[in-house]
């Protein structure tokens, strides 16, 4: 999210726990600027993608990053902020958005069964 009456980074906020942009937070933005940081992304890519958590939203619920009703499909919700969500296409999408990016040092978080 965005918050304008801050300045510089603080002006930019991941919807997920609510941290500022830095050089070592990256982020990837979603419609209507919202964002989701690389720590929040390594989480929500190791509980939807590793381990199948996650599960369907409410119909007056949507995904905070495309803003679309993915009732049936896997989301993640933050645990500190219980009404931002993600869902499975998103989580998917910003991963491979930050582990193609040369400029930062994120790759897709390993699968925990394979350690
Ligand atoms: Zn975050
Ligand atoms: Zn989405």
């Amino acid at each position: 999210m965005h918050n304008n009456d801050a300045s510089g980074n603080e002006r930019f906020l991941c919807d997920f726990c609510h941290q500022p942009w830095s050089e070592d937070r990256a982020m990837v933005e979603g419609h209507r600027g919202s964002l989701i940081c690389a720590n929040c992304l390594s989480i929500a890519y190791t509980e939807i993608i590793h381990l199948k958590l996650g599960s369907g939203v409410s119909p007056d619920e949507t995904c905070v990053l495309c803003l679309e009703h993915g009732r049936d499909e896997a989301h993640w919700r933050s645990p500190m902020h219980e009404n931002s969500i993600a869902c499975k296409r998103c989580i998917k999408q910003s991963a491979g958005v930050l582990h193609k990016d040369a400029d930062i040092d994120w790759t897709k978080p390993r699968d925990p069964a394979d350690a």
